[in-house]
């Protein structure tokens, strides 16, 4: 079956993830498509295919060939971002687009200029697929899913293709941070995957950030206002006070790009006798995180001392980048490169300003780059995939499969 027509019947099944959920996965949808995929990848032919309880889909390929090749896998994830409505999904395809505007008919104001998104116009020609105006279309990551079952419906189909055990993962709630949580490492069984997860044709990811949470928490002390000359504290003009110092014109989201980490305050929990501003830390070196975490804390204890409030700290580790895990394995990143070429595309690599699942896989175990499988403006009703894209995602899988029964002295 063609991978669009497998991308399209997926897309159509809502598996929206749910911070506010306690249960893995954290939405049923999620559990309808990985039943729906299990038994495709039965009827196709692949062996050990199991669905645990908590709606992690494992499943192999068996080998080619006889001799001894490692077992490598490839993992998508199929939750949708809880961030835009995933119900009734309605992909549309735009066969043969011819660059005009695509407006979207559900909502006339969603609409596509290839002006406004360079990645688009230089798709011209090619089967452009988007939802219908008030959802998201679903590519991130359904294309990842549609692509991995396409390839291995064409190895399976093509048993003269060299390669070794190949190991399938499909995961849930990624979304909202916890895909790697029941990752069964062990189970899993594979010296390295690749998460089909990323956007432009020929994009390779292998560094990501590494992000702590800090909690700066302000305890002042309430009191009546009527009655509270000399004795109230406030936290709340505490906090206001330090978010105010925090660096405005650099180590922020909004002035920094490429390999340069910030710190962003993003949350508060406000009152006068207790206020708690969540802090994230990003760079892409641990010891730069430690710098700017320690920034943090001069700034919030000179908003202390000159309000008279008590300040407290709580760091928590969010994920690491996974470049520190990578750089022991360069055949895992340099044989990606090598199937991405065998495929006819150029090798685009840069570092990730967030983290995958590969981050804290890698770290668990399991080194993971990320490679791209056509996912553009995802979590937005303008979302969109190709045809094309699609198909070069199944033929990076193919290649790399093959890539990985040469010795690495022959991987050019
Ligand atoms: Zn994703």
């Amino acid at each position: 079956m063609p991978v669009l027509d497998r991308f399209l019947r997926y897309v159509q099944i809502d598996t929206r993830a749910d911070e506010a959920s306690a249960t893995c996965p954290s939405t049923p949808g999620q559990l309808t498509l990985q039943r729906l995929l299990a038994a495709e990848l039965e009827d196709i032919g692949l062996t050990d295919v199991t669905l645990d309880e908590h709606g992690y889909l494992m499943a192999t390929i068996p080998a080619t060939v006889a001799r001894l090749t490692p077992t490598i896998g490839f993992i998508a994830h199929v939750d949708t971002s809880p961030e835009m409505p995933g119900d009734h999904v309605k992909p549309i395809v735009h066969e043969a687009w011819d660059g005009r505007d695509i407006v979207l008919p559900d909502d006339p104001t969603a609409v596509l200029r290839a002006s406004e998104h360079p990645d688009l116009a230089a798709q011209v020609g090619h089967d452009i697929v988007t939802a219908s105006g008030t959802t998201l279309l679903g590519a991130d990551d359904k294309a990842g899913v549609a692509a991995i079952v396409a390839a291995a419906e064409h190895l399976i189909a093509h048993p003269e293709i060299p390669h070794g055990p190949i190991r399938i993962g499909f995961t849930p709630d990624e979304e909202i941070g916890r895909g790697a949580n029941r990752f069964d490492v062990a189970r899993f069984g594979a010296v390295c995957a690749y998460t089909l997860d990323g956007g432009n044709c020929g994009e390779l990811e292998f560094e990501s950030f590494s992000a702590d949470v800090l909690r700066v928490t302000f305890v002042g002390f309430n009191t009546h206002p009527g009655y509270a000359k000399g004795r109230m504290v406030n936290a709340i003009k505490a906090a206001a006070r330090f978010v105010d110092r925090l660096p405005q014109d650099r180590l922020s989201p909004e002035t920094t790009a490429d390999y340069d980490g910030y710190v962003h305050p993003y949350q508060m929990d406000a009152s006068v006798d207790r206020t708690t501003v969540r802090v994230l830390l990003r760079d892409f070196v641990t010891s730069g995180l430690r710098e700017k975490q320690r920034l943090v804390e001069r700034i919030a204890a000179d908003a202390a001392a000159a309000t008279g409030t008590r300040v407290e700290f709580q760091v928590d580790e969010q994920y690491r980048n996974m470049r520190e895990i990578l750089d022991g394995h360069p055949d895992v990143v340099e044989r990606a490169r090598a199937a991405i070429r065998r495929a006819g595309l150029t090798p685009i690599e840069k570092p990730i300003r967030g983290g995958t699942d590969g981050s804290r896989l890698s770290f668990m175990g399991l080194p993971t780059p990320n490679l791209f499988a056509g996912e553009h403006n995802f979590h937005s009703r303008l979302e969109w995939t190709s045809r094309q894209d699609l198909e070069r995602a199944v033929a990076v899988i193919v290649e790399l499969a093959r890539v990985w029964t040469e010795p690495m002295s022959d991987i050019r």
